[in-house]
């Protein structure tokens, strides 16, 4: 198979798919005959070495279609081919090229486009699945404080815990972290504003409005997020540092934080091991890192 088509037919339908060769990206079409060349006398004439010169730069030539064939117009198609619907972030780049899907044509009639430019979604907040309190089961909070937002902060936590990965068993987790931040510290709720399972989803923490418990002296004004489990030694998955990656866009395309927000692990402001050491060092290479200690630090 090349491009979801198959190579050779396999029906003797007319209209069926052929697979894409070389000559739908020169011409437009398959190539059933040889392209005409005039030769001439001279081109037959020649000493050994120009002949033999001649010969390489026609194989480099064609080396280097058959390269950039491979390398571009394949893979690339092949990327959008192979793009999930959900879940992991996957957006269209510009200059990409892509098929363009109509109901009207057979798929090998579609038209081909170059991506010029890319809007984000209305609610900036795609790619992630936010499960309510309701969903996780959550107790009901004893307090409502709400904070002025945007906030200029956000924080990252782990929480140091064992790891969820899948829906029952994160919203299990949720329910005995709010048993411990409640029953046993004596909050009045979850402390972060969100949190990151195993298995890719966000739960709901006190949301992106309410003061939470989370970093001694930032937490009304910042949002906080927690990664479920430890991750001193190992990094979160690719499925937890997307889900945390469209978190903080959607933090900053709803305005729920400043435009040039700054973005911390929990150590930066203060004597604590969290966010892990594995994924503190990750989390200096994102946008907007500033490490610490911060102004407002709380030494021991
Ligand atoms: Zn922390």
């Amino acid at each position: 198979m090349i491009n979801s088509r198959p190579i050779t037919y396999i029906y003797d339908d007319p209209s069926e798919p052929s697979p894409l060769t070389p000559a739908h990206f020169l011409i437009g079409k398959r190539l059933l005959s040889l392209p005409i060349t005039r030769v001439s006398r001279e081109d037959f004439t020649g000493s050994r070495p120009s002949l033999l010169k001649r010969y390489r730069h026609q194989q480099n030539l064609l080396n280097q279609f058959w390269n950039r064939w491979r390398k571009h117009y394949l893979l690339s198609l092949r990327s959008m081919n192979i793009c999930p619907p959900s879940k992991v972030t996957c957006q269209f780049k510009v200059v990409d090229v892509v098929l363009i899907h109509d109901d009207l044509y057979p798929r090998n009639l579609w038209s081909m486009g170059k991506i010029i430019e890319t809007y984000t979604g209305r609610d900036g907040c795609e790619n992630m699945e936010i499960v309510s309190r309701a969903k996780w089961g959550a107790r009901e909070s004893k307090s409502n404080l709400t904070m002025v937002t945007p906030v200029p902060h956000i924080f990252l936590h782990h929480t140091a815990m064992r790891e969820c990965n899948n829906f029952e068993s994160c919203c299990q987790m949720m329910r005995t972290i709010q048993n411990f931040h409640m029953d046993d510290r004596g909050w009045d709720d979850i402390g972060y504003n969100f949190l990151i399972g195993g298995d890719g989803r966000v739960y709901m923490g006190r949301g992106w409005d309410r003061v939470g418990a989370h970093t001694y002296g930032f937490n009304r004004i910042a949002v906080a997020f927690s990664l479920m489990g430890d991750f001193s030694h190992k990094l979160p998955s690719e499925l937890m540092l997307n889900a945390t990656k469209s978190l903080i866009e959607c933090a900053k395309n709803e305005n729920h934080v400043i435009s040039n927000y700054k973005l911390h692990g929990h150590r930066d402001a203060g004597c604590t091991e969290c966010p892990g050491s594995a994924f503190y060092n990750l989390i200096k290479t994102w946008p907007h890192f500033e490490g610490g200690p911060i102004p407002g630090y709380k030494g021991n």
